[in-house]
């Protein structure tokens, strides 16, 4: 092959469809593309069952990337109120609307001090184009936690803290004492921003997955686990192991994009390649149990996203269908990050009953009664789950972690430090270039 991506997440779906012109084979270990992008369904009603939304393409470029997919990208946006706080026993709807900040639930103190910081992200907001670039605009902000500087910096009392944990624990990985300052507020001025919306398929980027791989002129190659990579004199060699046929294979490639995380490359890439161990050490991950709990809930919340505050067991939640008759059944998925560094071992150490039984406990406490009406529960486990911003993550990631050896390129979403979705995208699509002008150069 003139290319092979190894790894059918949306960075290598991504990367396999802007090089669908090449003979390109994409080789997953796993049973379905899409890699942490799942879809769940639960008796006709989708959910998703890992990544669920994505921020509205803010240019034209992106919409159009979108909707040469096919994707109704109009359709998908979310109706507002978007978010709501779950807090004290009441909901703050819209919570990261800037018109709700005189509503939050913290001291006058508090609410100034908030309302400051929202405008200077709004401020912030138009040099911060952060994805796919090597610098980081306010890099100091990478030095710290955010915990750090919420409270030291602004002043802002630890409730603020806790009231964005759950924010943070959900979509950085890491409460704010362990994420950096920079990765928290990156996220947060989005949230907060006037010109950005969220928009969400049912069964959540699982349709960006299958979009994506649909429209591959060949299919992705399933339950091929790749085992080893060996530089040759014109590319690569890729040794694989065929689940399905269970038998060893090997497959000869002009370039090879390895669009699969920490765990997989530092496997695959000591030896003949120019990283180390100690590169891979920095690369830290979070745990993710997603529970999809079924039955004819009467519990309400207005947000799409319903952050819970003070819960350790789970972060949020959100509900669906969301126009859903009463009486009828619902799906409530339950996101429920595994804290670090213990969060592993949790994850393991539990059998699947005893960490339902946990959730059910945890959501029966905050809102009584939604237990006896659940039916069924479904249990998603992700062990390497979001890539974690520590503080001084980023910082070293740009300037330092090389992305590309030779005819070997890097292109996982861990390599913008930010796990969300257009973070994988970018990567993709940056591969893709790297391996065509590899291509070209290896043609002349
Ligand atoms: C539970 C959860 C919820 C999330 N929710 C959101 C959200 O709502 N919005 C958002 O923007 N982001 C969200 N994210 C983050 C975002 O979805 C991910 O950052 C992104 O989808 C990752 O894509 P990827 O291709 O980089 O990696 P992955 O999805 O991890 O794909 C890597 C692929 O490589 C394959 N692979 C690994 N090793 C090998 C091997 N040796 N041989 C062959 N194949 C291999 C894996 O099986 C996998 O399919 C969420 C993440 C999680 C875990």
């Amino acid at each position: 092959m003139e290319v092979a991506v190894i790894g059918a997440g949306l960075s290598g779906l991504t990367a396999a469809y802007h090089l669908r012109e090449r003979q390109v084979a994409v080789l997953e270990a796993g049973d379905r593309p899409g890699g942490v992008c799942l879809a769940g369904n639960f008796h006709g009603i989708p959910f998703p069952a890992g990544s669920a939304y994505f921020y509205y393409p803010w240019d034209d470029a992106w919409k159009s990337w979108y909707a040469s997919l096919g994707l109704d990208l109009d359709g998908a946006i979310i109706a507002p109120p978007t978010s709501a706080l779950w807090h004290r026993g009441g909901w703050l709807a819209d919570c990261f609307s800037p018109k709700a900040l005189p509503d939050w639930p913290v001291s006058d103190r508090d609410r100034l001090g908030l309302q400051k910081l929202v405008a200077d992200l709004a401020r912030w907001e138009e040099d911060w184009d952060v994805l796919g670039t090597r610098q980081l605009p306010e890099p100091q902000l990478d030095d710290c936690s955010l915990a750090q500087y919420v409270e030291q910096e602004r002043g802002l009392s630890p409730e603020v803290t806790e009231i964005l944990a759950p924010y943070c624990r959900s979509c950085l990985g890491g409460g704010p004492e362990t994420i950096s300052a920079w990765a928290g507020l990156y996220f947060l001025m989005a949230e907060w921003s006037s010109g950005s919306r969220l928009a969400a398929f049912p069964e959540g980027n699982a349709r960006l997955t299958t979009a994506l791989a649909q429209v591959l002129p060949r299919p992705v190659r399933l339950q091929q686990v790749v085992t080893a990579l060996r530089r040759t004199g014109d590319g690569v060699e890729v040794l694989l192991w065929d689940r399905g046929a269970k038998e060893w294979r090997s497959l000869k490639a002009g370039v090879v994009i390895l669009a699969a995380g920490k765990v997989a490359a530092r496997r695959l890439l000591g030896g003949d390649w120019g990283w180390r161990e100690a590169d891979w050490e920095r690369f830290r991950y979070s745990s993710y149990v997603v529970a999809a709990l079924r039955g004819p809930l009467s519990l309400r919340a207005p947000g799409y996203e319903n952050w819970v505050v003070g819960e350790p067991a789970f972060s949020d939640f959100i509900l669906t269908p969301r126009n859903a008759a009463a009486g009828e059944d619902k799906v409530l998925v339950l996101y429920a990050p595994q804290a670090v560094p213990q969060g592993q071992a949790t994850l393991l150490g539990q059998t699947p009953e005893a960490q339902a039984e946990t959730l059910l406990a945890a959501l029966e406490r905050h809102f009584p009664g939604t237990k006896q009406e659940i039916k069924e529960i479904q249990l998603f486990r992700f062990g390497h789950a979001q890539i974690m911003a520590t503080p001084g993550f980023n910082t070293w990631l740009r300037r330092e972690c090389r992305t590309a050896d030779g005819p070997l390129i890097l292109a996982h979403s861990d390599l913008e430090g930010l796990p969300c979705v257009e973070a994988a995208i970018v990567q993709g699509q940056r591969a893709a270039r790297e391996a065509l002008a590899w291509l070209q150069a290896a043609k002349s």
